[in-house]
């Protein structure tokens, strides 16, 4: 059985081929346009997925050495992401498939960022506690089946990948921040200044005071020193960093004690981060966890997450309707 998904909710256009659930191949194209913006620009990331699809479907389709007459499913993200994004991916899907007469299997992206765990050994056992981190949602998911997941606890505001971006552009990094952050952090005391630490009820979190606090910190420290940022560069992202890792890892522990389990995960593209991974492999030694990182390629979106979905769907016969339309937002 060969799957084809494809992945373009937000700024990746990825496709990937599955055969009997094991992944072949991974292609990404990443959009290199919003940079100077700051951020992602809704219309310019689908006029990009358009111009990138079918060369990166191509890609997929002739290095996993098959045939389009091969395939038995085509998959896509319905939801949740950008709208105009989601659409480019949902149509080509729908022509494709019913071009070649084969049934359509529409995924949740935050449900295959989790399954991104089971594209490669190790792999997790039933049930695990993820903490998914990326830059459109954080969330704390109880996952007891590989399509039965349940959101224990989440963001009320930003994203913990937002709250990186943020600050980065603070910092007059350009985007995505939240890599610039890792990277600059390395060579930083995370501990020369301290940012808030926002505890929320239950197993929420809350993201924004972290930009603000550092909005005003730096003024008040350019007003004395216009060089303060670039000469203290490396320090303001590992106090940064320390901070929103803090923050992640407090209501993860909190929700390991709650609910007894032991299998921890991570996922999303800020599972790429390295103040992250460090902490929390040294914390699950310290605590008996075991502990589940994606490899980097399967951590930022990409379509190999959306084929291992695909593939369970396929085996449940879980498939959707020609009438089936994106969702910008989507439960998990
Ligand atoms: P969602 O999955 O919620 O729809 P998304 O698809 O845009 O959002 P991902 O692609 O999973 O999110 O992750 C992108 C985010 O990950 C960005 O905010 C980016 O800055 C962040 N990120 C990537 N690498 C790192 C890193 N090393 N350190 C911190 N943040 C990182
Ligand atoms: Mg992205
Ligand atoms: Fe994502």
């Amino acid at each position: 059985i060969f799957i084809l998904a494809i992945e373009s909710s937000c700024d990746e256009t990825s496709a990937s081929v599955i055969a009997d659930g094991k992944v072949l191949n991974n292609i990404v194209a990443t959009q290199s346009v919003h940079e100077k913006y700051g951020g992602v620009v809704p219309e310019l990331a689908s006029r990009a997925h358009q111009e990138n699809l079918i060369p990166v479907v191509q890609e997929a389709i002739l290095t996993a050495g098959i045939s389009k007459s091969q395939l038995s499913a085509i998959a896509f993200t319905r939801g949740p992401g950008l709208m105009g994004s989601l659409l480019v991916g949902v149509s080509f899907a729908k022509a494709f498939a019913f071009s070649l007469d084969i049934p359509l299997i529409e995924v949740n992206h935050m449900n295959a960022h989790i399954l991104a765990h089971f594209i490669e050994d190790p792999k997790p056992n039933f049930p695990f506690i993820c903490l998914t981190v990326s830059g459109g949602h954080t969330q704390l998911v109880l996952v007891r089946d590989h399509l039965d997941m349940e959101v224990i606890g989440e963001t009320q505001d930003d994203a913990v990948g937002e709250a990186f971006d943020k600050t980065a552009k603070l910092l007059g990094l350009p985007y995505p921040g939240g890599p610039l952050i890792d990277k600059y952090a390395k060579e930083g005391n995370p501990k020369a200044y301290k940012f808030p630490i926002t505890r929320m009820p239950e197993l929420n979190y809350s993201f924004s005071g972290i930009k603000t606090a550092v909005l005003y910190f730096l003024r008040d420290q350019l007003k004395e020193n216009p060089k303060f940022i670039e000469e203290n560069l490396a320090d303001l992202c590992a106090s940064v960093q320390y901070s929103l890792v803090e923050m992640l890892l407090i209501k993860l522990k909190a929700a390991v004690k709650e609910y007894g389990v032991k299998e921890v995960a991570i996922a999303g593209g800020v599972s790429a981060n390295s103040g992250l991974r460090d902490t929390l492999t040294k914390l699950a030694v310290e605590k008996g966890w075991n502990l589940y990182i994606p490899k980097f390629e399967y951590c930022t979106d990409n379509a190999a997450m959306i084929a291992m979905a695909a593939h369970y769907k396929y085996l449940k016969g879980e498939f959707s309707s020609m009438d089936v339309t994106p969702l910008a937002k989507m439960k998990i």
